[in-house]
């Protein structure tokens, strides 16, 4: 995987999988742009990630904001002069039945987990077609292909980013420009970790592989899918939930 000279953006960079995935690319040699709501936990990850000896930079941004995302991708096309990599990984949670569900939460989730997808990838791609090179991954989610009680805002916004994705990789393919979703099941965060070990459990007798993924899984896919060697994949959702939904 050549990624010599590359500049990559996570969204939501700041912790999570997304700081897994900025670590992923740090490996490879990529420039990184991490951007993330809170600028603190951003700033302290890019210190941790330009250890790796890559440069980094670390920019607020609320990914469902068209002006902040617009000024962002001026800003780092200015700063390094072309960006290769757009990680749509940004993502909230809001749950509810439907019955129950609010209005504001349905809003707050479509337009952070999936708006912030057209919005970033709008930016990228037009920096992307004029250098005829871009790689754009989209983290989605298992339940866009099975449905989750409690979470219609969440299942609805992450199968949206699935059709979005197939647009972009349908309109852009003749600029060199490849776009896949990343599909993660369970993986282990302090989310999980916080579950009972009775629930912990029972979610993994669903698994095939018998446990939960890590966050270096779902970042081992995107690399790879970020990188010039994924360059006859297009359009396509890659799953990474131990064979949990298949
Ligand atoms: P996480 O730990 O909550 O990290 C998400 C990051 O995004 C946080 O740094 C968060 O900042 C930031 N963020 C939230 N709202 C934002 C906004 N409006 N603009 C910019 N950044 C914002 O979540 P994660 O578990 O790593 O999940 C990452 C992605 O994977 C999400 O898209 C999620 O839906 C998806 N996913 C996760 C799992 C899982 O099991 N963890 C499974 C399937 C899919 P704050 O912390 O300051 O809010």
């Amino acid at each position: 995987m050549d990624f010599n000279g590359q500049v990559a953006v996570v969204t939501g960079g700041a912790r999570g999988i997304g700081k897994a995935i900025a670590e992923g690319l740090a490996k490879k040699g990529i420039t990184l742009v991490i951007a993330d709501i809170s600028l603190e936990q951003a700033t302290e990850t890019s210190a941790e990630v330009g250890k790796l000896g890559v440069k980094t930079i670390a920019v607020k941004l609320d990914v469902s904001k068209s002006d902040e995302v617009t000024k962002t991708f001026e800003d780092v096309s200015k700063e390094f002069g072309r960006i290769d990599i757009l990680i749509n990984n940004a993502g909230i949670t809001r749950d509810g039945l439907v019955l129950r569900m609010k209005e504001d939460d349905w809003d707050a989730v479509i337009n952070i987990n999936l708006k912030s997808v057209f919005l970033c990838s709008k930016e990228a791609v037009k920096i992307m077609a004029k250098q005829r090179y871009g790689r754009v991954v989209n983290i989605a989610s298992v339940v866009a292909f099975m449905g989750n009680p409690g979470q219609a805002n969440y299942s609805a916004s992450k199968a949206g980013i699935v059709g979005l994705t197939k647009t972009i990789a349908k309109e852009y393919a003749s600029r060199g420009i490849t776009a896949n979703v990343v599909a993660p099941g369970f993986i282990t965060t302090a989310m999980t970790d916080a579950l009972p070990e009775n629930v912990k459990e029972e979610m993994k007798r669903a698994i095939p592989l018998g446990r939960f993924g890590t966050v270096e899984d779902v970042a081992n896919a995107v690399v790879f899918l970020a990188s010039p060697d994924s360059g006859y994949i297009t359009g396509q959702v890659v799953h990474v939930n131990g064979g949990m939904y298949m």
